[in-house]
């Protein structure tokens, strides 16, 4: 019995030694944590916090495997982590394992929110752009992408998020178009009612990312509030900021107005998370259960 009990010590440490870098990233591992199981529907987003002692900053928690896995930046206390897990508005219901290296921590559950669909008949102008709009929108795609490249590494609120305005909502997040029963089209932003020259204030604190004037969006201030979240603020009338700005929430970023390719005044309010653009709505509602993120 000494004899085995020997033989099965020289044989585990002759494995570890074969075996050091390994061992040694066994032994960083925290332990096995809970996981937690989390619904989010697609357009909206959830915060989530976690007991999950790791080094303070940016935590990366990935979601589903092979290519087509899911990164979510989130924040880091050395304590817990903190942040938000959105869903794309075109995703699949699936279900995802999100592990943060080799701990998997969140069973992630994406369900489908029942968006409303509307079918019109619309003159063909409308549906579709002349040849000289077609070339301008396509010649601003790469401007666009690059606008949400770029993100902080850490949040630069510690509050929660406000409606931009308070005013009636007039084409809500999500809204589905059928043109003509062949083109569709996808509302992702929410459309607030304003008066050409209202005050444009800023959802919360964060660096402007962009100032311009796009096709579609008009005269446009993007706004980057860190880890990878986004707010947007279209068809101004004049913009009263400049890229690099930081601005502290309630701040004027502009006044609103009709520019871009709109049928009236309002200001088109968007958020994107982690590259999805989704419902400003439940950032606000989520952002309610940030304490504070130091
Ligand atoms: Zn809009």
């Amino acid at each position: 019995m000494k004899w085995i009990i020997l033989f099965c010590l020289l044989v585990s440490c002759a494995t570890q030694s074969n075996n050091t870098q390994e061992s040694e990233a066994l032994a960083k591992e925290p332990m096995a944590f809970k996981v937690t199981d989390l619904e989010v529907q697609t357009g909206k987003v959830k915060f989530i916090e976690i007991d999950y002692p790791v080094s303070k900053g940016k935590v990366i928690l990935s979601c589903g495997h092979g290519d087509k896995k899911l990164k979510y930046a989130i924040h880091s206390d050395g304590e817990k982590i903190k942040g938000f897990i959105s869903a794309n508005y075109f995703s699949s219901p699936i279900s995802l394992s999100c592990y943060h290296k080799e701990t998997k921590l969140i069973n992630l559950h994406i369900t489908e929110y029942p968006y409303k669909k509307e079918f019109l008949n619309v003159d063909k102008k409308r549906v579709f752009l002349n040849d000289k709009d077609l070339a301008r929108a396509i010649k601003e795609k790469p401007i666009k992408k690059a606008i949400y490249k770029k993100s902080a590494d850490e949040f630069l609120f510690n509050s929660p998020f406000e409606l931009p305005l308070n005013s009636f909502i007039t084409s809500y997040y999500g809204n589905k178009r059928v043109f003509n029963k062949k083109k569709e089209s996808q509302h992702l932003g929410n459309d607030f009612r304003a008066k050409v020259g209202t005050p444009i204030p800023v959802s919360n604190d964060g660096r402007v990312v962009f100032v311009g004037d796009l096709f579609f969006s008009g005269q446009l201030v993007a706004v980057d509030h860190g880890l990878n979240i986004f707010s947007v603020y279209a068809h101004l009338s004049k913009i009263k900021v400049n890229k690099g700005d930081f601005v502290k929430k309630g701040d004027i970023l502009g006044l609103s107005g009709a520019t871009g390719r709109v049928s009236g005044p309002h200001l088109h309010w968007g958020v994107k998370i982690n590259g999805s653009w989704i419902d400003g709505f439940s950032l606000v509602e989520e952002s309610k259960k940030i304490n504070n993120v130091e």
